[in-house]
Formats: structure tokens, sequence, C-alpha cells
């Protein structure tokens, strides 16, 4: 080997091994608030470590597809970036969807331009790189599709619907199978994609608008391991790392909210799950419920020791985070204690109060995860729920046949005074209704979140 050569491919071994380094102290970082901007860092760091590496490869002929990609992919990527934060799980899916084609195109030139002498075992990864990378490609865009709403969101279903797409992966993997021992056999290998492709289809079609987070999740793990097999074929150790860390995060990412949701982690691989119910709160409104005003609700809170704020999917949407670090800044002033209880699966994506609240500048001591704080809900004052509905739905405790009987809940219910904010009777994201709402110590605060918040920092003497 040419030394000059082999010191420019140890210096890219280097940055190769700092980004992936990088890699797991971003995922390290980013599993707690305080740190997660580090994590955000590290990552972004590792990421252009990595591209500036693979750019010094000898391999390079011609910059100008690369300087075109690179134009073309900022172009897309800069303005996908800036969605609004309630629209980052159908963001997420098309940023899967993109890597997934990628993984599916690379290993397609790959087998093309070595067949037939592709040895066994690269064969077996770059077939498994096209079925991952095939079927998450259609797969995350079903998916991204669903959430946009510009697909139906109910589940599709057909009798036989797991036979068909067992008899499908079946044919992928058999054809795979041939392939690795005849790899000459080009006419097979468009068949594989072409399977995987419809497999993606088939495998999200099943499963109803509430539960896609979690698939999406799961497809993230999928994109991640056709990357890793992508690694194998390029004989790239970087891809390897980073592909195995993104298919086991995602997997366990979905184990945790499958588990937050109270649904069985093999209906999400096999589908025919989360059916988006009918609303059954309908004809219950007739049920009488105590409401109060902002001036009623600011006298409560100012009268209290201990306040938890419950955020859910209604302070999203109403962007109400800052109105409610307000209402946070004035009651602490006035010596009341107040922390927020974050539930796992609170809003639309995991984590997605944890950055609302830091957004707006809550401290991170004050987010109390469901565990922790559950058990202190006997010695608080008030619980004061702002556009949070099924997590806090003691029906989840103590009614088996309610569908989100299991699901683990913030024990809002065993508070002094619960208050609640939200707009009307309306359910929550399970569409079903909610006993606490009925409740002698329950108080509806009718309202936007962000008006009804802003309405009690004005009553408190704030802005
Ligand atoms: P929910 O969807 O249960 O309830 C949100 C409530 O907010 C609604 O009842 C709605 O009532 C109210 N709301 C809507 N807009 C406003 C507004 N502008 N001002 C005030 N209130 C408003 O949210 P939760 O956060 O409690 O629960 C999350 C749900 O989403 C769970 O069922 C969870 O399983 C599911 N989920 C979560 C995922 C995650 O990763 N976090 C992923 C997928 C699903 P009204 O219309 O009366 O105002």
């Amino acid at each position: 080997m040419n030394p000059e050569f082999a010191g420019s491919q140890y210096v890219i071994e280097v940055i190769y091994l700092i980004a992936s380094a990088l890699f797991i102290l971003s995922l390290k970082w980013m599993s707690s608030p305080a740190t997660a901007r580090h994590g955000i860092l590290a990552g972004e760091i590792g990421m252009v470590l990595a591209i500036g590496g693979t750019l010094l490869r000898h391999g390079i002929i011609d910059w100008k597809w690369i300087i075109i990609a690179l134009v073309l992919g900022s172009g897309i990527g800069v303005p996908l970036g800036m969605v609004q934060m309630t629209a980052v799980p159908q963001r997420t899916a098309l940023s899967h969807a993109f890597g997934a084609l990628c993984v599916t195109l690379v290993g397609s030139a790959e087998f093309y331009l070595r067949s037939p002498d592709v040895p066994k075992f690269m064969m077996s990864v770059l077939s498994m790189e096209v079925i991952l990378g095939g079927l998450t490609f259609t797969g995350s865009l079903m998916a991204a599709g669903k959430l946009q709403e510009v697909l139906p969101q109910r589940p599709i279903t057909f009798k036989g619907q797991n036979l068909v797409n067992f008899l499908l992966f079946a044919a992928a993997v058999g054809s795979a199978v041939y392939l690795v021992q005849h790899p000459g056999a080009k006419e097979l290998f468009p068949f594989v994609v072409g399977i995987s492709l419809v497999i993606g289809v088939l495998l999200v079609i099943p499963i109803g608008g509430a539960d896609m987070p979690t698939v999406i999740s799961l497809l993230n793990s999928y994109a991640g391991l056709s990357a890793a097999a992508m690694g194998f074929v390029l004989n790239s150790k970087l891809l390897i790392i980073a592909g195995a860390l993104d298919g086991s995060s995602g997997f366990i990412l979905s184990v945790i909210m499958s588990k937050a949701m109270n649904r069985s982690f093999t209906n999400v691989l096999f589908g025919a799950f989360g059916q988006v119910q009918a609303s059954a709160a309908a004809g219950q409104e007739a049920k009488p419920v105590r409401s109060a005003t902002p001036e009623e609700a600011a006298a409560i809170l100012s009268a209290a020791n201990k306040v938890v704020v419950v955020p859910g999917y209604g302070m999203a949407v109403a962007q109400a985070q800052h109105k409610v670090r307000e209402l946070y800044d004035v009651l602490t002033k006035k010596g009341v204690d107040v922390r927020f209880a974050i539930h796992p699966v609170a809003g639309r994506m995991p984590g997605h109060m944890n950055v609302l609240l830091a957004e707006a500048d809550i401290p991170y001591d004050r987010l109390i995860e469901m565990d922790e704080i559950n058990g202190d809900f006997p010695q608080t004052d008030v619980a004061l729920i702002i556009g949070a509905n099924d997590v806090t739905n003691p029906a989840a405790r103590t009614d088996q046949a309610s569908p989100i009987f299991g699901m683990p809940i913030l024990d809002v219910d065993k508070a002094h005074t619960v208050m609640v904010i939200k707009r009307g009777m309306s359910p929550g994201f399970a569409g079903i209704d909610n006993p606490l709402y009925y409740l002698d110590r329950t108080l509806m605060l009718f309202g936007d979140a962000k008006q009804f918040v802003g309405g009690i920092v004005k009553e408190l003497g704030g802005h």
C-alpha cells in the first residue's frame, strides 16, 4: 500500500472513531434534560466528522455530484426542520424514509457492481440491507401520511392479512437465500426489493393513527439495522456502530412507548392494533361538572402550599408553555411549591412535555417523572391539569372494561383539589370519557390553555 494512502486511511479511521464515540455520548447525554443540549451538539459534531471523513476517501473521483447532493439535501432538510413541534413525528418519519431509500439504493448499486462475484456473507447482509431498507422506506412514508392526515388514519384490515404479510416476507427471504447461493441471478434482485416495498405498506396500513409514533420508533429501529447491514457491505465500522445504536435505541424506545400506552409490543410488530376509537364521550355531557373562572382558580392556587402541574397535548397545541412559566414564577414568588408531573406519553411524542417546558426555561429539577411523583399526590393541595386528559384518566386504574385499563397514569384524583384546563368536554386521544371530571373535588376551567393560564397569571398580579 502506498504510504500516503495508508496515512490518510489511518486519519479517516481516527475521524470515524471519534465520530462513533460522539454518537454514543450523544445518546447518553440525550437521556437527561439537563445534558440534552450537549447530546444534540455531540451528535451534530459527530455527523460533520463522519461526512468530512467520508469526503477524504480516495475513491471519490468526481465532486460534482456530491456538491449537487449536498445542496439539494440541505435545501430540503432545512425547511423540513422548521416544522411545528406537534408535527415532529411525521417529520421524523420522512427522515427515516429518506435514510431507508438511500440504504436501499446503495445496496442495489453495490449488488449490480459486484454481481456475480458476491461472497456469501456479503450477499446475506446486502439482502438484509435492501429488505429492511425497502420496507422502512414505504412504511415510513405511510406513517408520515397517516400522521399528516393525507392518508386515512383508521386501520385498514382484511382477512388473512398476517398470512399475506408472512408469505410475502417468506418470499423475500427465500429469494435472498437463493441469491446468497447464486449471486449471479440478477433478475431476482428487483423482486426482493419490490416485495420489501410492498411489505412496508402492508405492515403499516392496519395500524391506527393513534399508535403511529410507536410504529415510527420501530421503523427507526429497522432503518438503523439496515444502515448497520450497509456498514458491513461497505466495510464501514462507523456505519455499523451508528446503525446498531440507532437500531437498538429505536427498539428500546418502542418497547417503552408500548408499555406506557399499555399496548402489546407484538401488536406493534404485526399490526391491527390501535383502532381509532369512536368517541365514547358522546352523549355523556349531561353529567354535571363544576366549573370555575380564572379569578376563582387564582384564589385557590394562591392559598395552596403544594401545586403539581400536569401538562399534556392541549398545552402543546395552545403553545401555553410560556404562560405556564409565568404562572410558575408568580406562584413561586408567593411561596407556593410548584412542580410538574411528566407522564411518558403526554403529548404526541416521547419527551414532548420536557422539550416544551425546557423551551420556556422552567428549571429541570421541577420536572418530576410519573413514578416518582405519583406517591406525592395525596399530599398535594392542587393538581392543575393543563390540556392533559388520557394520562390522568383514573379509569385506567379502576375500570377493567376501559380501553386504557392498565395504562400507567398520573394519580391526580388523589390530590385535595383537581383543576382541569380544557376547552370543553371532548375526549382525549384515546377517545374515551374521563371520570375525573365528575369528582366532587374537581373543578373544570373551560377555555384555551394559553388564555386561561394567562387569565390566572393576571389575577395573581403577573403580566
Ligand atoms: P390527550 O390527547 O389525552 O388530551 C388532550 C386534551 O387537550 C384534550 O382532551 C383537549 O380537550 C385538550 N386541548 C386541546 N387543545 C386545547 C387547547 N388549545 N387548550 C386547552 N386544552 C386543549 O393528551 P394527553 O397529553 O393527556 O395524552 C396523550 C395521549 O396521546 C395518550 O392517549 C397517549 O397514549 C397518546 N399518544 C402519545 C404519544 C407520545 O409519544 N407522547 C404517541 C402517540 C399517542 P378539549 O378539546 O376539550 O380542549
